[in-house]
C-alpha cells in the first residue's frame, strides 16, 4: 500500500466523517448516509440507495432545506418509492434541522399502520435514529400519533378530523395521498387547513403534497399540480440521443384473444421510432447519461412532478402492462371501467374521467323487441324494483344476463295510497306472478327492492318485514359520490328488526349510463319489449337526469325520472342477491350452468310425461289401426 493511498483514504475518512456532521446535507444525502429500511416493510431492506430510484433525487432536493421552495406537488403511480422519500424527509429534518413537524393521511387505520408498520421499524432499523426520538411509554415519550424527538416532534394526522388542523404551528407539512381526501370537513376544505398549519414559518416553511391522483371532477393533486412547475423526467434515448419521457402512448405490446402478453413490452422512441427494452431504462434514467426533469413552467417557485410507474425499478413494464389488458378486457367483456380507472390512477398517473354521452330518446324508440316468451333466452334472473309515491307504487321487472346485459320485462303502475293495505295486495301479486321463460320454464322474481324514502317508510317497512323469506329487500339511496351501488354494511330499522339497504345511487347510475350508450348487443345491453309502456315516455325518465362533471352527482334536467330510479332499485336488488348467494363473487359462467341445468331438468321431466302419454296414444293408435 502506498504512502500516497494512505494519506488518500485518511483525507477520504477525515472528509466522510466532516460531511456525515455536515448540516447541511440535503435530505437524499443524509438517506443515503443514515437510512437503513428495516427489513419488515421493505422490499429492498439494508441501506437506502438514491441512486436505485434517480426520478427521487430533484425532488428530494426541493424538500430539503438547501432548496428556497416552499411548496412541493407529485402526481405518482406506485411502486416507485415515494412513501420512503416522505419517510426521509421527516427523519432527516428530525435528526439535522429539528422543528415541529406534520404528516396527514387520509384516514386514522392508515396512520396507526403507517406508525407501527413503517416509521417505528425504520428508526429501530437506523442506527443514527435510535437515540433521536424518545421512547413510546415514558414520560413525555413518544406515541402512535406523536413522534417526539429533541427540538420537536412529528404529529400524524388524517384527512377527515377536524382535530388534525386544529393543532399548532408546524414547519413541514406532508400531506399524502390526498385524493383520498374528503372534500370538505367542518372548517373548510382539508388541503387549505393543512397548508394555514406552516403560516407561522412563512420563511422556511415546508408543504409537500403528494397523490395517486383520482376521479377528475373531484381529484385535489391535480389543481395544485397545475399551478406548478409540472416537471417531467426526460431522458436520452440509448440509441439516438433525443429526448423522450415514458408515457403510454409510447409503449408498444402485442397480445393474443384472451388479452394475454404474448411478448415482452418495449418502448418507442418518438423521435427516431428507436426500439427501447426495459433493462435499458436503468442505465438511460442516471443523471450521468443525461435524464433529469423538465419543466413545463421553470420559472414557478411552487414545483411539481408527475412520475408513472413505468420508471419503478420494482415494477416490471410486463406486469404493468398485463394488469392494463386485465382492464382492457373487463372494459370490452363486462361494459365496466373499475380496473381502467384503477389503473389510469395508480400505473400511469393519471386523473379518471368518465365520458358522459348524451342520449337520445328517438334512438331507444327503435330498439323495440319482439320477445318470443315473457323472459327471452339470455336472462337468468329475475328482479323487481320499486318505487313509492304519496298515490301509487310503481314497478319494474328486469331479467338480468351476463355481465350487465338485461330485459326489460314490464312495467306496472299500482294505483292506491300505500298507507292502505289495498295497493301492497296488488304488488304481492306483481311479487307471486311467474313469468314464461324462451326455455319453457316458469320463472319468479328472485329479489325485489322497494326505496323507503319518501312519507310512507313505516308502511314500506312493515310489507317488507313480513316478505323477508321472498326476498323483498328494503332500500334506502344515499347521495354520496363515492359509497358504492350497494354498502357493505347494512343498517337496521323498525327496532331493529328490518335490515335496511344503503344503495349508492350515483354509482348505480353510472352504470346504468354505461348500459344505456351501450349499442351492440352483449354485455351491458339493454333490451326492451315491443309493449305500449315502454313509450316515449318511458325512455324519457329513463333517460332524465345528467351528471355534474365537478361534484360527479346525477340530477334531473326533466320533471319525471321514476323509471330510472326504477332501473336503480332492480340494479340494488341483483347486488343485493349476488351478496346473499354468490359472496365470493358472482360468475356470470357459473350461473349459466346453473340455469341450463335446471332447464334440462324440468324440460326432461316434461319431456318425459308427454313422451309416456304419447305412448299411450301411439298404442291405440296402432289398435285403432286393427
Ligand atoms: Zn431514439
Amino acid at each position: 500500500m502506498s504512502a500516497n493511498h494512505l494519506i488518500n483514504s485518511e483525507l477520504l475518512g477525515y472528509f466522510k466523517k466532516g460531511f456525515e456532521s455536515d448540516p447541511l446535507m440535503t435530505v437524499s444525502e443524509w438517506a443515503d448516509n443514515f437510512r437503513v429500511l428495516p427489513s419488515e416493510s421493505s422490499s429492498e431492506p439494508g441501506q437506502y440507495r438514491t441512486d436505485r430510484m434517480p426520478y427521487l433525487e430533484e425532488i428530494a432536493y426541493e424538500l430539503s432545506p438547501q432548496s428556497s421552495t416552499d411548496e412541493v406537488t407529485v402526481i405518482k403511480g406506485t411502486q416507485l418509492g415515494f412513501t420512503e422519500l416522505g419517510n426521509n424527509m421527516l427523519f432527516c429534518y428530525a435528526d439535522l434541522y429539528p422543528c415541529p413537524m406534520l404528516q396527514i393521511l387520509p384516514t386514522e387505520s392508515a396512520v396507526r399502520t403507517h406508525s407501527n408498520d413503517k416509521l417505528w421499524p425504520s428508526i429501530k432499523s437506523s442506527p443514527r435514529l435510535k437515540n433521536t426520538f424518545r421512547e413510546k411509554k415514558t414520560k413525555d415519550g413518544s406515541s402512535i400519533t406523536s413522534l417526539v424527538f429533541k427540538g420537536g416532534s412529528i404529529a400524524l394526522g388524517w384527512s377527515n378530523s377536524a382535530a388534525t388542523f386544529a393543532s399548532m404551528s408546524r414547519r413541514v407539512v406532508i400531506c399524502d395521498d390526498v385524493d383520498r381526501w374528503p372534500d370538505e370537513i367542518e372548517g373548510g376544505e382539508p388541503l387549505d387547513l393543512a397548508k394555514n398549519r406552516a403560516e407561522a414559518f412563512p420563511n422556511n416553511k415546508k408543504i409537500y403534497v403528494n397523490s395517486s391522483p383520482g376521479k377528475k371532477h373531484n381529484s385535489k393533486v391535480l389543481p395544485k399540480y397545475e399551478t406548478s412547475s409540472q416537471g417531467l423526467y426526460t431522458m436520452k434515448c440509448p440509441h439516438c440521443g433525443e429526448d423522450v419521457v415514458f408515457e403510454k402512448d409510447g409503449f408498444k405490446f402485442n397480445y393474443d384473444e384472451n388479452y394475454q402478453l404474448i411478448d415482452d413490452v418495449v418502448f418507442v422512441c418518438s423521435n427516431n421510432g428507436c426500439i427501447i427494452e426495459e433493462h435499458q431504462k436503468y442505465e438511460m434514467m442516471k443523471k450521468e447519461n443525461g435524464a433529469r426533469y423538465v419543466h413545463k413552467f421553470p420559472e414557478r417557485k411552487h414545483k411539481g412532478y408527475r412520475v408513472p410507474s413505468y420508471y419503478s425499478p420494482f415494477a416490471k413494464w410486463n406486469e404493468i402492462f398485463q394488469l392494463f389488458l386485465d382492464a382492457r378486457k373487463e372494459q370490452k367483456q363486462k361494459k365496466e371501467n373499475t380496473k381502467m380507472s384503477g389503473w389510469t390512477n395508480t400505473k400511469d398517473a393519471n386523473v379518471w374521467e368518465e365520458k358522459i354521452e348524451k342520449l337520445d330518446v328517438k334512438e331507444f324508440l327503435t330498439r323495440h323487441e319482439d320477445y318470443a316468451a315473457d323472459v327471452p333466452n339470455g336472462a337468468f334472473i329475475l328482479t323487481a324494483g320499486v318505487d313509492t309515491q304519496d298515490d301509487r307504487l310503481e314497478c319494474e321487472v328486469v331479467g338480468w344476463g351476463k355481465y350487465g346485459e338485461s330485459w326489460s320485462i314490464g312495467t306496472f303502475i299500482l294505483d292506491g295510497d300505500p298507507k292502505y293495505p289495498n295497493v301492497w295486495q296488488k304488488l304481492d301479486k306483481v311479487l307471486q306472478s311467474t313469468y314464461k321463460h324462451e326455455s319453457g320454464i316458469d320463472m319468479k322474481i328472485m329479489g325485489m327492492g322497494i326505496d323507503s324514502a319518501g312519507h310512507r317508510t313505516e308502511y314500506v317497512y312493515g310489507y317488507c318485514k313480513s316478505r323477508i323469506e321472498q326476498n323483498v329487500f328494503c332500500l334506502k339511496g344515499d347521495t354520496a359520490v363515492e359509497t358504492p351501488i350497494l354498502k357493505s354494511n347494512v343498517s337496521k330499522a323498525s327496532n331493529g328488526t328490518l335490515r335496511l339497504y344503503m344503495i349508492g345511487v350515483n354509482s348505480a347510475k353510472d352504470v346504468i349510463h354505461g348500459h344505456l350508450t351501450t349499442k351492440e348487443v352483449g354485455p351491458g345491453y339493454m333490451h326492451f319489449p315491443r309493449k305500449p309502456e315502454y313509450n316515449e315516455d318511458y325512455f324519457k325518465q329513463l333517460t332524465a337526469e345528467k351528471k355534474d362533471k365537478t361534484t360527479g352527482r346525477w340530477s334531473k334536467f326533466r320533471t319525471r325520472n321514476e323509471k330510472l330510479d326504477l332501473r336503480v332499485y332492480n340494479m340494488a336488488a341483483l347486488k343485493i342477491l349476488e351478496n346473499q348467494y354468490y359472496p365470493n363473487g358472482l360468475d356470470w359462467e357459473v350461473v349459466e350452468a346453473e340455469f341450463n341445468a335446471r332447464v334440462e331438468e324440468e324440460i326432461n321431466t316434461v319431456a318425459q310425461i308427454v313422451e309416456e302419454v304419447e305412448e299411450h296414444n301411439s298404442f291405440s293408435d296402432w289398435r285403432d289401426m286393427y
